[in-house]
């Protein structure tokens, strides 16, 4: 198959689901400026003149099938406050009345990148959808999301579509995939490996120790780093992941891709550059060649600078593409004596020790 890579792109992403500013006065940074950034930068790079990348258009969900993932109360409250107009969920997550909409159209949107690289219509993908779901749990919208996106797709998959066959999520988000981590903690159909910011001091939820219960024991993988992480030190969790996906042999890799421990998000507090996630993506996407035929999906979560997340996610594409990628002029910054080096030892030392019950690690 020549390469092919399919980019997931609706426009109600770029203009729907807009947090109630200014009145009454609230401020969010998920709102669909994101996405038209992004979309303004491709336009400038001309990228869809590229005949390797191609538009993929969300697939058209039913309510059965957010079901698989969230209660009926839940699904219905959503849309009732959607109808009302608008509504305040938590101290984040707002609604309006496209919210259902658009939060509907997301779980389609990674729906349809899935069944794009599973049909092998394209190589891989990138669901460049919002709100994020990484968060979401069946009950509740939690942290910025309110279905959960991947969650769903992956019940979508194993219910409707008969496929059985075991799926790796990885998630680069900067904050813990708690939703994620619940769906699957005990299911070994599904291993979990989530990189985020952590809090040592305070403890967050997203420990080493949280290995996956029953079945699932040893699936669920937290790779937990501290603050001011930079790209010097970012890629240090391959040593922990290589040998174990090589060894689970999944047949699908999912990329739950936030992009806020980008230097300048103003959520998260790592300072990586886009240089890491252009790494990240040659490494993902040549261990996917590697163990199921590079079939590989991103699906964007967080990430929320309006300067940054465009660059990011170029980077991905060009890394997707096997094209080089130059850093932008605003990114060259000397973070060499923010090195995490010895704390980076630690988290890989602990987590070896609890995992080579499960997994052969070095
Ligand atoms: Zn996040």
């Amino acid at each position: 198959m020549n390469k092919k890579i399919g980019i997931l792109i609706d426009y109600d992403f770029a203009n729907k689901h807009i947090p109630p500013y200014p009145h009454p006065v609230f401020f969010s940074y998920e709102s669909p400026r994101r996405i038209r950034a992004i979309l303004e930068y491709f336009k400038n790079i001309k990228l869809f003149d590229n005949n390797k990348i191609c538009k993929l258009n969300p697939k058209l969900v039913d309510e059965s099938i957010l079901h698989l993932a969230h209660s009926q109360y839940y699904i219905d409250t959503i849309k009732r406050l959607s109808k009302f107009g608008s509504s305040m969920l938590s101290e984040e997550v707002y609604i309006t009345q496209d919210t259902f909409l658009i939060a509907q159209k997301a779980v389609g949107g990674v729906i349809a990148s899935l069944e794009s690289v599973l049909n092998r219509e394209v190589s891989q993908s990138f669901a460049l959808v919002r709100p994020p779901g990484h968060h979401a749990l069946r009950e509740q919208s939690s942290g910025l999301c309110i279905f959960n996106n991947i969650a769903t797709s992956i019940y979508y998959l194993r219910e409707r579509m008969d496929y059985t066959k075991k799926i790796a999520i990885i998630d680069i988000d900067n904050h813990f995939g708690d939703g994620l981590a619940r769906y699957f903690y005990e299911d070994p159909s599904v291993l979990y490996f989530s990189v985020h910011e952590f809090d040592f001091l305070e403890g967050d939820i997203g420990f080493i120790t949280e290995l996956g219960a029953g079945e699932g024991l040893g699936t669920n993988i937290n790779f937990p780093i501290p603050i001011n992480t930079t790209d010097q030190n970012f890629m240090e969790f391959s040593e922990i992941l290589t040998p174990i996906i090589t060894q689970y042999s999944p047949d699908l890799i999912i990329i739950a891709a936030g992009f806020d421990m980008y230097f300048a998000d103003p959520i998260g507090n790592c300072l990586l550059t886009s240089k890491s996630y252009y790494e990240f993506t040659r490494y993902i996407l040549n261990l996917s060649e590697q163990i199921c035929d590079g079939k590989l999906v991103f699906a964007l979560e967080g990430g929320y600078s309006l300067i940054g997340l465009p660059v990011c996610v170029h980077a991905v594409l060009r890394a997707l593409l096997n094209e080089s990628f130059v850093q932008p002029q605003f990114e060259q910054f000397d973070f060499s004596d923010k090195s995490k080096k010895s704390e980076f030892l630690k988290i890989k030392k602990s987590l070896t020790k609890f995992l080579q019950k499960y997994w052969k690690l070095k």
